[in-house]
């Protein structure tokens, strides 16, 4: 991508009303605007670093076995009195009527929908385990939008929805994606915590919520600081070992850890207390098992080996990549911007020139440009006709993990810099040596 013909619109000035430093950081960058309160549109930038949070999301769900779809965002609302939630949700629900007059509503959540789907295909053990999910726009209507995307009323999210015929197999269908949260979180650059958690309005009685630590977090959170040593399943993580599984949620969850919901003092107090962590945190995902609570109401039943129907036991396990990236710049920033971890950056490598319209800067950097798109790079080519400190403030900002720099000094002994944006360490190499470092 060449600077020059791209849509980033940098702002100059610090945005007087982001309060935290990731909504600063988003708006300065140009990769979200506000369209409305808390609803957002994802310019360029942003929506290349969403769609690398959502491509981790989607591998680690499917590497469990889950398989996606798309439901709509539109629900009638029918489905929600079946369930009782369609008076019970209040006013975080936005409703709507079509032209018909009927009820209708955008929806915050997909239990009942996916139940629906279920229950008109499934009808025997035989089908299940099953997991399904999507990633799809939610809206409630938050009393209290803030801090960009990290709260907002439009927002993403990645909601799976597991069936299966006992309790027994729930825990198992909840342990899969106990371990694949972990996955996920730690690709993304990021120590998430699992805590036991209040169920809230969707119900149930075995719940997680995944936590990062950040002092602009809005949940108060109590755990040992053991977590930060854990190790994370590895890419090998066999979704089909039961065991296996369940020694991994039990390592996760030996030591404490809990929201202040479901704080309890005495059981914290026990921790020696240079190993208690009490701290502020951000909810990037919340996993629930909530048996029958639907599947009862609604009949979303199957024949089991004894040839009885048995309501399904179910779970329902979000994440919210719309938070996740505001969430990663709480965790990985500096004075200058943003230090993208590689594998949400929006570009993997910055190429700038120092001074455009210099024959052997342009050639080099055409060169370097090339190279690395044909090896399969994002590279953003800064090639617009501004100084070289410009160019250095934009590249610290939008934070690409490394900057290859073209200028006319060192480009005489066929020369360039490449910079660590996390460490500032800088090397001077040939073209070359630069090209196959990245390549
Ligand atoms: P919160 O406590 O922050 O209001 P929640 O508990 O209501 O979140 P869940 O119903 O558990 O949210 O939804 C699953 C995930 O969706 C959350 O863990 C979070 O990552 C994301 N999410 C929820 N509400 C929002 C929002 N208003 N803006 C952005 N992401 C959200
Ligand atoms: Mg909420
Ligand atoms: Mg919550
Ligand atoms: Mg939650």
């Amino acid at each position: 991508m060449r600077l020059s013909r791209y849509f980033m619109p940098i702002l100059k000035e610090n945005p007087k009303e982001a309060e935290i430093v990731s909504h600063r950081l988003m708006l300065r960058t140009g990769m979200v605007r506000q369209q409305s309160q808390g609803i957002y549109s994802w310019l360029p930038l942003g929506k290349r670093v969403l769609d690398k949070v959502n491509k981790i999301i989607r591998e680690e769900q499917n590497r469990s076995g889950a398989i996606e779809l798309l439901m709509p965002t539109l629900q009638s609302a029918e489905l929600w009195q079946e369930s009782g939630r369609y008076d019970a949700y209040g006013k975080e629900m936005l409703r709507i009527k079509d032209r018909q007059d009927r009820p209708m509503l955008y929806g915050p959540t997909n239990e009942e929908m996916v139940t629906d789907i279920f229950r008109s295909y499934i009808k025997s053990y035989k089908d299940l385990p099953l997991n399904l999910y999507h990633i799809q726009l939610k809206f409630r209507d938050e009393i209290r939008p803030r801090f960009g995307t990290m709260r907002s009323r439009e927002f993403m999210m990645k909601d799976a929805y597991s069936f299966d015929l006992t309790q027994e197999g729930a825990v198992q269908s909840y342990n899969k994606m106990f371990a694949a949260y972990l996955r996920t979180f730690n690709r993304l650059g990021l120590r998430a915590i699992p805590m036991r958690a209040d169920t809230g309005p969707i119900g149930g009685n075995l719940s997680h919520e995944f936590i990062i630590l950040a002092d602009t977090g809005e949940s108060e959170v109590f755990c040992h600081k053991d977590f930060v040593n854990f190790d994370i399943p590895g890419e090998d993580t066999d979704f089909d070992d039961i065991a296996g599984l369940k020694s991994i949620f039990d390592k996760w969850t030996s030591v404490y850890a809990a929201t202040s919901e479901m704080h309890d003092e005495a059981a914290f107090n026990a921790i020696p207390e240079e190993d208690r962590l009490s701290a502020r945190g951000i909810e990037v995902g919340h996993i629930f098992y909530f048996g029958t609570k639907y599947s009862e109401p609604m009949g979303a039943k199957v024949q089991g080996p004894d040839g009885k129907e048995h309501a399904v036991h179910m779970g329902s396990y979000g994440i919210g990549p719309t938070r996740l990236v505001p969430a990663i710049i709480e965790a990985s920033h500096d004075e200058n911007g943003i230090i993208w971890p590689a594998s949400v950056a929006p570009f993997d490598v910055v190429v700038i020139n120092m001074k455009a319209g210099d024959l052997a800067c342009d050639e080099a950097c055409e060169t370097v440009y090339a190279a690395l798109s044909k090896a399969g790079k994002d590279v953003l080519y800064d090639d617009r006709d501004e100084r070289a400190g410009t160019k250095f403030a934009t590249a610290d900002l939008i934070g690409v993990p490394v900057q290859i720099i073209v200028g006319p000094r060192s480009i005489a002994s066929g020369e360039v810099e490449v910079k660590d944006r996390k460490t500032g360490a800088r090397e001077t190499m040939t073209v070359e040596a630069a090209i196959n470092r990245l390549a």
